[in-house]
């Protein structure tokens, strides 16, 4: 957008053309566009009225599932950024893409990611990374819904962000998020928003997959299954990357170049076993990891590493 028009400024234009939008460039909804010229008049107006009165729907946090891998539908989402995780190089079907990850939180607490790609992350990215301290509050529009790790949400081509708009709605939830701050700042140093939130993810109406119809293909499902435990020499634990908990053989509490992450990270014990689950339909063995399998274990990952060293 030029100099001439801003975000959250309002504007009297005539004379702009209006032309329909071809079918390949059109978003949902959107079927016309108005192209400005050198004939069109531009005029500011200057009034205490809200300047963005159209009145959004967000999906709450609960309701993403609903959404999740299903080709063609976004959401809106209106949240609080609080941490802005590294910018990773990626290569992506062959193309070189950029992706940045933010967490989001809602008055719930509870945080979702979203993940920005390619000229994103340069522009609004940019724009929420100079406000992180100011706790920016974000409306996404239109971006999708994904599973990675969790529930995830992710920009498209047609995405919209919206930094600090000036609405009702976003002043209330910074003021949220500032008589809150001490314990947002805890999700983030203690890294909560890695954490599984089932009710994100798990709810009453959930289906179940059945154990002979899971595929590889499938990024999540839930099933409902006898759990059974009988290969018992198993190690329960690796040495893995403290950030993306890749395997290395590195020494315990070591800083060495992580082949993922490309940079160095500590070398820190990681809990891993694997179970069996079973239906009346056959049996699936699934590995279990982290502090998920510490639980069920009822053995932190130091014992376990002390103990099947
Ligand atoms: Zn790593």
């Amino acid at each position: 957008m030029g100099p001439l028009l801003q975000v959250y400024k309002k504007y009297l234009i005539s004379n702009a053309v209006v032309r329909p939008i071809p079918p390949n460039f059109q978003s949902k909804g959107l079927q016309t566009q108005w192209v400005i010229s050198t004939r069109t008049l531009v005029e500011e107006i200057s009034d205490d009225e809200d300047v963005v009165p159209v009145k959004l729907t967000y999906t709450k946090f609960i309701d993403l599932i609903k959404y999740m891998n299903i080709k063609d539908q976004s959401v809106d989402i209106l949240a609080v950024i609080i941490f802005a995780l590294d910018r990773k190089q990626i290569s992506r079907d062959g193309k070189e893409s950029v992706i940045q990850k933010f967490v989001l939180v809602n008055e719930g607490f509870q945080t979702v990611k979203l993940s920005m790609w390619d000229a994103f992350v340069n522009d609004e990215g940019q724009k929420i990374l100079q406000n992180m301290h100011k706790f920016p509050i974000v409306i996404c529009r239109r971006v999708r819904v994904g599973y990675y790790n969790g529930m995830a949400s992710s920009t498209w081509f047609d995405s919209v962000f919206l930094v600090d708009p000036p609405i009702q709605e976003a002043r209330e939830l910074k003021n949220w998020a500032l008589r809150n701050e001490s314990l947002l700042l805890d999700i983030v140093n203690q890294k909560l928003y890695e954490n599984h939130d089932l009710e994100l993810s798990f709810q009453p109406s959930q289906k179940f997959t059945q154990d002979c119809n899971l595929t590889g293909m499938q990024k999540a499902a839930w099933v409902n299954v006898r759990f059974s435990f009988e290969n018992t020499f198993q190690r329960y634990w690796y040495m893995a990357c403290s950030e993306c908990f890749r395997s290395t053989s590195a020494m315990h509490g070591v800083a060495f170049l992580c082949n993922s992450c490309k940079e160095k990270h500590s070398a820190q014990p990681r809990c891993h076993f694997d179970v069996d689950l079973e239906d009346e339909t056959g049996t699936v063995t699934t590995s279990i990891f982290g502090d998920l399998a510490e639980k069920l274990l009822i053995f932190t990952v130091t014992e376990a590493m002390d103990h099947f060293n």
